[in-house]
């Protein structure tokens, strides 16, 4: 279907060359990286972002509105991200790519964890990706077509001590992964995850220059990852070069959980 201002809605003709791809958490770090690679590679891209409303609208500048917009939508919102949903559809037309990447940490002891702090955390990067699924899945289930890619985390995989709520988050999420991909793969919808190690971000850089130097002792290829290092692996997992992998976790760590 058409609007009167030419605007392709859900339903439109499918334009293969230019997937549409949403990504939650794009102003910054692993998110912005990804929004930048999928953009590279032809993609039209809507990203979310919370309160970073600079950093999102500098990304935004750096392509043309026809190609990359962002959307202030609060991923722990499931009206806000439904609404964030349908404007990339209005905007684009079509919707190719789910990649749930937005996410925190609120690293403390189990003692002085307060069930806000637990909340907060589940909420951002758990609930989240459930709300964005929910939106998104309808309309890739009926067009029989659709890749999501969901960040989460080597720490999803082991125990990390002070990461009760982190850890819970990111191993809840690879297993809404597994099951997802196992719900939808008969349908044409392909559910991967991705979990990084150590990685070069606002999130990583609040533990400190002492403590991420003896991070990178532990890591064998002795250092952090990049952004734009996990940005390849989620546009590998959301193209049709990964057309028979689903229900994945793709590490990306420097061999840290190997
Ligand atoms: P970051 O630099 O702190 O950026 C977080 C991004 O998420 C920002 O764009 C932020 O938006 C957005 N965000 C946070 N809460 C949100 C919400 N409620 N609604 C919408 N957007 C929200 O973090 P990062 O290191 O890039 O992490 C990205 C993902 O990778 C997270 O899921 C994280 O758990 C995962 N991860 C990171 C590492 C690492 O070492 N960095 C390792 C493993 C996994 P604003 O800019 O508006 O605040």
């Amino acid at each position: 279907m058409t609007t009167q201002n030419g605007i392709h809605q859900e339903g439109g003709t499918h334009n293969a060359e230019r997937p549409v791809a949403f990504v939650t958490g794009g102003s910054r770090g692993i998110g912005a990286a990804v929004v930048r690679e999928l953009a590279r590679r032809n993609h039209r891209v809507c990203f979310t972002y919370l309160s970073n409303a600079d950093a999102a609208a500098e990304l935004a500048r750096e392509f043309d509105a026809t190609q990359v917009i962002g959307v202030n939508a609060d991923a722990r919102d499931s009206d806000a991200v439904s609404a964030a949903v349908s404007r990339c559809l209005t905007h684009f037309g079509e919707l190719d790519v789910l990649v749930n990447n937005a996410g925190v940490k609120r690293d403390r002891g189990v003692t002085a964890l307060s069930a806000e702090d637990w909340r907060y955390v589940l909420g951002a990067n758990l609930d989240s990706s459930f709300y964005s699924c929910k939106s998104v899945i309808p309309h890739f289930l009926e067009q029989r077509r659709g890749a999501i890619v969901n960040i989460a985390s080597v720490a999803g995989m082991i125990g990390v001590p002070g990461q009760t709520n982190y850890c819970a988050s990111k191993a809840g999420l690879i297993g809404l992964t597994r099951a997802l991909a196992a719900e939808c793969a008969s349908r044409g919808v392909r559910v991967n995850a991705v979990a990084p190690g150590y990685i070069v971000t606002d999130m990583t850089q609040s533990l400190g220059e002492r403590r991420l130097d003896a991070a990178a002792d532990t890591i064998p290829m002795r250092r952090l990852g990049t952004p734009e290092e996990v940005a390849r692996t989620v546009a590998f997992l959301a193209s049709d070069d990964a057309s028979y992998i689903t229900g994945q976790v793709l590490v990306v760590d420097g061999g840290l959980i190997s």
